[in-house]
């Protein structure tokens, strides 16, 4: 088939995309299970923090490979002129669009509702606030009960009466330290960079089992950060942990007895303070039994290494740059002919 300049252009960088995310998914489909174990071994925000990394390493990498070495290429030495294209380039070029296009929709439908949802706070009235030093708590006359953060950029928190009736005032407080935790570490942000993802194909088995550990170790991060504050090496308080787990007991109780739970939130950008209720005897369990102090991250050579080396090869390629791109470029025209 006869392509003219800039549809070459458009496709040849969706099928690179395409090409290279396939690629970085077939590493992380093989290394999937053991990165999940090695970020066990961590306290939760950082093996948080590392599972979120390796979870959008792939795309990062994919754009920006595309970015830096297949689009400069094309730009610098293919000519202006009609030129055929191989059938399974164009492919790969559709398979590229579909994988940039549909987690955007999904994106922006869980944006749209959420902001639905935050329209219908502001539209019953001003927010409160039950202390001075607490994040303010936009009310909701949902049947439904609910205490969720709510929103990528610049989340709210969402709160609903028979919720708010429901909580005694100690067992709030914690569940708002317990929010305050996950707006400062931007989990919702990170949620909505999770949705922008493309299909995890090779490996999805792999990739969800990361998005899963992430999502629990978020949630045990942010009990943490309730329980034991910012202090490095600062005790558990126990009376907050205390709180939070009978705040979480008795909001699961209240949606157990309605429709809600975890998997019919009005968005995937509303996350409720209960999280996934399968995991919260897990949790309830470790607010109450865990007696340590902040844990400091373990130093993890091999996993260090790996990326280092990662890092250094980016680094020296861009010192044989041009070579380099050089010889890409021949590989791809090849390739797409
Ligand atoms: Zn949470």
């Amino acid at each position: 088939m006869k392509l003219d300049y800039f549809p070459r252009l458009g496709l040849i960088a969706c099928a690179s995309f395409f090409l290279l995310q396939t690629a970085f998914n077939l590493v992380l489909g093989c290394t999937g299970r053991w990165l999940v174990r090695r970020a066990r071994r961590q306290p939760p925000r950082w093996a948080a923090r590392q599972l979120f990394l390796f979870r959008i390493l792939p795309f990062a990498l994919a754009l920006a490979l595309t970015g830096a070495y297949c689009l400069p290429g094309f730009l610098r030495w293919e000519p202006k002129v009609r030129e055929g294209a191989a059938s399974w380039f164009l492919l790969a070029a559709v398979a590229g669009m579909l994988w940039l296009v549909i987690p955007f929709l999904r994106a922006a439908r869980a944006q749209w509702q959420t902001w639905r949802l935050l329209r219908l706070a502001g539209r019953e009235g001003n927010p409160i606030r039950v202390s001075c030093e607490s994040q303010p708590l936009w009310l909701l006359s949902l049947r439904t009960p609910l205490l969720a953060l709510a929103g990528g950029w610049r989340p709210r928190l969402l709160i609903s009466y028979s919720v708010l009736q429901a909580l005694p005032d100690e067992e709030l407080q914690a569940a708002l330290r317990h929010e305050a935790a996950h707006r400062r570490y931007h989990d919702n942000l990170k949620r909505f960079c999770l949705l922008l993802l493309p299909p995890a194909w090779p490996g999805r088995r792999n990739a969800q089992a990361l998005e899963q550990e992430w999502a629990r170790q978020s949630e045990w991060a942010a009990d943490d950060a309730a329980c034991f504050g910012e202090i490095e090496f600062q005790g558990k308080n126990h009376q907050t942990a205390l709180a939070l787990a009978s705040a979480l007991v008795r909001i699961a109780k209240l949606q157990r007895g309605s429709a809600l739970h975890g998997a019919e939130l009005p968005s995937q950008l509303c996350v409720s303070l209960t999280g996934d209720l399968n995991a919260l005897c897990e949790r309830v369990e470790r607010l109450l039994d865990d007696p340590q102090i902040h844990s400091q991250p373990r130093h993890d050579t091999m996993l260090a290494a790996i990326l280092g080396a990662a890092v250094m090869t980016l680094i020296s390629s861009a010192f044989f740059y041009l070579p380099l791109l050089y010889s890409l470029h021949r590989a791809l025209e090849a390739l797409v002919h």
